[in-house]
């Protein structure tokens, strides 16, 4: 029972599990098993830094390449106290399996820093940031490995990633890392474009169930960039935003929370703790929660075989990477609930990634509306292609969106064939 556990908590193992399934439903032959199942390169760096104290605290990074069969390694970077080697193992390879879902020309990769952001001051976070990238340097590159934003970092650290890279090379390189600030040549709807794309597979799941989007309900766990852009388009297209929580706890109100005015609050004050007008509950009270829709949209391992059964809501909606484990896939699979995986659902902040890293890498920009479109095109196209993968094969949404994302890999490295 404990060995079940751990494998079940450790996301990389998860990772492996979700691709064997894959891999068996696909029939691939062992040698193109070999070629794309594990990471390409793993990078452990030391990132020794001066606090504001003056005394220097080492931290542990990470920048793991999973693949570049498909293109440059693609994938973001996270400060988080429980940042692990496997953790970021994982994350590199559902970024390779996300992006060949959607369909663009990247493999996928994920670094990260064990540390605590949200104790660190401004200064401290920038000379981490510095010498982390001076650290993965030999990776890194527009034509390489290309990093972006995930779980506590921020535009502000992509600007200073663009700004160590291009020091070291002596020209400024914009496309070296996506989710830039606007002005050093981000690009216009990336902030946003995780939660909108969030919003579109919700609003295609709920074509394709005949639910009503409009008077439905929704709860969202973690209010961060994703989850708090998913509950705005949902409470701005009539959906009503029931439940929403952060790290510090969760908020409640059967009526609809005011969203605009909680992101306001959360802007404000740091967290979604203390809202007026908003009942405090606790997690789990918070997962059960009677909704249409629930989005998980914080950590791994959030639902999990312990509380799967207690979920009543008829979609979920992965707005985190990894946040249900394969034990709860089982039980809410048993029990018809509607899963949109994470490598669908989450792909549109990687999608508009690869509309900035377009953008600088022919020096002209795009308007909003030119974003937003295209993006709706390509989460429109993955989610028909999972979900007619998914009536043909009898799967269920996150076998069929493996099935896809592994089979685009598969051919690719089949046609390339085996070096040297
Ligand atoms: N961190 C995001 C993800 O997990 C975005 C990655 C990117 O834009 O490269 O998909």
């Amino acid at each position: 029972m404990l060995a079940t556990l751990t494998v079940q908590d450790n996301a990389y193992e998860v990772a492996l599990e979700n691709f064997d399934l894959a891999a068996n439903a696909l029939d691939l032959d062992d040698s193109v098993r070999a070629m794309i199942k594990y990471p390409e390169r793993v990078l452990e760096v030391s990132v020794p830094v001066r606090m504001d104290t003056g005394k220097i605290v080492r931290y542990q990074g990470y920048r793991v390449q999973h693949s570049t069969k498909r293109g440059p390694a693609k994938g973001g970077i996270r400060f988080h106290p429980n940042v692990t080697v496997d953790e970021v193992k994982a994350l590199a390879t559902w970024m390779t399996w996300k992006c060949a879902v959607v369909n663009i020309p990247f493999g996928g990769g994920k670094g990260g820093i064990t540390c605590s952001p949200k104790e660190m001051s401004l200064g401290e976070l920038e000379r981490m940031t510095r010498r982390y990238t001076s650290a993965i340097l030999p990776l890194i590159g527009p034509q390489q490995d290309i990093p972006a934003p995930d779980v506590y970092t921020t535009p502000q650290i992509m600007a200073w990633i663009m700004d160590t890279y291009s020091m070291t090379k002596g020209y400024p390189i914009s496309g070296v890392v996506t989710g830039k600030p606007i002005c050093l040549g981000g690009s216009l709807g990336r902030n946003e474009a995780t939660g909108r794309g969030v919003y579109y597979t919700i609003v295609s799941s709920c074509e394709k169930l005949g639910i009503s989007l409009k008077g439905s309900r929704a709860v969202v766990q973690g209010f961060g960039n994703a989850g708090s852009v998913a509950a705005h388009l949902l409470d701005s297209n009539q959906a009503y935003v029931v439940g929403a929580s952060d790290s510090r706890g969760c908020v409640y109100n059967k009526l609809g929370l005011d969203i605009p005015k909680l992101m306001m609050f959360k802007e404000q004050t740091g967290t979604v703790v203390g809202f007026p007008g908003a009942e405090a509950i606790s997690p789990a009270e918070l997962l059960a929660l009677d909704c249409e829709i629930l989005v998980p949209a914080a950590l791994e391992n959030t639902i999990t075989a312990e509380n799967a059964h207690r979920v009543r809501a008829k979609i979920i909606a992965e707005a985190a990477n990894g946040p249900v484990t394969p034990a709860a896939d089982r039980v809410l699979n048993e029990r018809g609930v509607f899963l949109i995986p994470d490598i669908l659902c989450n792909a549109g902040g990687v999608t508009v990634s690869y509309f900035e890293w377009v953008q600088d890498e022919q020096h002209l920009f795009w308007d909003a509306q030119d974003v937003y479109s295209r993006l709706e095109r390509v989460m429109k196209t993955a989610f028909e292609e999972v979900y007619n993968i998914r009536q043909e094969h009898k799967v269920d949404m996150r076998l069929a969106a493996n099935m896809l994302g592994v089979g685009r890999v598969a051919d690719a490295t089949r046609l390339r064939g085996l070096y040297p």
